[in-house]
């Protein structure tokens, strides 16, 4: 790719050093932009997502536009603990992270501003933004079942998160720990729409099927599956297609054991999450802040940014290795309920024993 059109900040290397060769080169072009940004147009990106294919897209907004994006790679949280404790000083534009969960978190701490525009309004469903325009989804993911037939052991094939209950699969489910970002907004979306008890009830009577205590990530309950040592666990859909996609054939070897279920097609649809963005409380460059979220959500970008992780445009169909796991039906809950539940959740967990 050509750096020339994206280069970091001071403080980049400090927060990613994971393009190294890539940081090199824009390292040895920063001096020279600087006297050229000092009077043009720019945007500030801190982003959680690390995929060439973003950088792609950075590199056509500015040919596009004339706005130098200028990239601040590293993770959610040290990204939002930066911006607040920059404050007013700080050069945060746009915050890019994951889950709408943590994009509650990030609102809650002060580091968005509202936004209006008719075109991030028309372009993306209600649901996945923030009512006043806090922040946005740009692309989705779908947490869905998986299971293996062979390990499954005469219980229920699962249609549904409520399956996941059935004293036909005790001893049988694996899942990943409460903590995690994922299952909170998932028991969040649980207890939006069918109150606290119901959540409750269910977080329960899962707990009660453990195989064992929970433990890694989504990818480490899909080769757990595969493997047979549990029959059924949930993951987001872009670890499914990671798999599907890799070069590996081991990888590919473990999809292959797997079937794969958008829960819930005949009740509500199956819970989805997003990546989102939102312009910081202190942005500088608002308009182009907001231009360029505006941006990513035209065709041209929402293929890349959805491809670059295996997910969902926030409106179409997917492309990519998630393709093959065909259409579905998403539930409709408001995504900002998902950090708004969210301390619920942590409660009913906890009084469920799921660690
Ligand atoms: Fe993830």
């Amino acid at each position: 790719m050509n750096a020339h059109y994206l280069d970091t900040l001071p403080h980049s290397s400090k927060f990613s050093n994971r393009h190294a060769t890539r940081s090199r080169i824009v390292w040895g072009i920063v001096a020279a932009l600087t006297v050229f940004a000092a009077n043009g147009a720019e945007v500030n990106v801190y982003t959680a997502r690390h995929y060439d294919t973003d950088l792609a897209l950075y590199e056509r907004f500015q040919q596009e536009t004339g706005i130098k994006v200028n990239l601040i790679e590293g993770d959610s949280d040290a990204l939002i603990e930066r911006i607040l404790s920059e404050g007013k000083f700080g050069s945060a534009d746009v915050l890019i992270t994951v889950d709408a969960g943590r994009l509650w978190r990030a609102e809650q701490k002060g580091v968005f501003q509202n936004v209006t525009s008719p075109v991030l309004t028309k372009r993306i469903p209600e649901h996945l933004r923030h009512p006043d325009g806090q922040w946005f989804g740009l692309s989705k993911r779908a947490r869905v079942i998986v299971y293996n037939p062979d390990a499954l052991g005469g219980g229920e094939k699962p249609t549904s998160y409520d399956n996941l209950t059935d004293p036909s699969l005790r001893g049988r489910v694996c899942m990943r720990s409460s903590s995690n970002i994922y299952n909170l907004s998932l028991l969040s979306a649980k207890i939006e729409s069918e109150g606290e008890a119901a959540a409750e009830s269910w977080a329960s009577a899962v707990v009660a099927n453990f195989a064992r205590p929970p433990q890694g990530n989504d990818t480490a309950q899909l080769k757990a599956v595969a493997s047979g040592e549990c029959g059924v666990s949930i993951a987001n859909t872009y670890y499914l297609g990671r798999l599907i996609g890799s070069d590996i054939a081991a990888d590919r070897a473990v999809v292959a054991k797997l079937k794969v279920v958008f829960p819930d097609q005949d009740l509500a649809g199956t819970h989805v999450n997003i990546s989102g963005g939102g312009v910081t409380r202190y942005a500088k460059n608002r308009d182009q802040a907001v231009r360029f979220l505006e941006y990513l959500t035209g065709n041209f970008a929402q293929k890349l940014f959805a491809e670059g992780n295996n997910e969902y445009p926030i409106q179409g169909k997917a492309t990519g290795p998630i393709a093959t796991l065909g259409t579905f039906r998403e539930a409709a809950v408001n995504a900002n309920a998902f950090g708004k539940r969210q301390a619920l959740a942590v409660r009913l967990f906890d009084r469920a024993g799921w660690r």
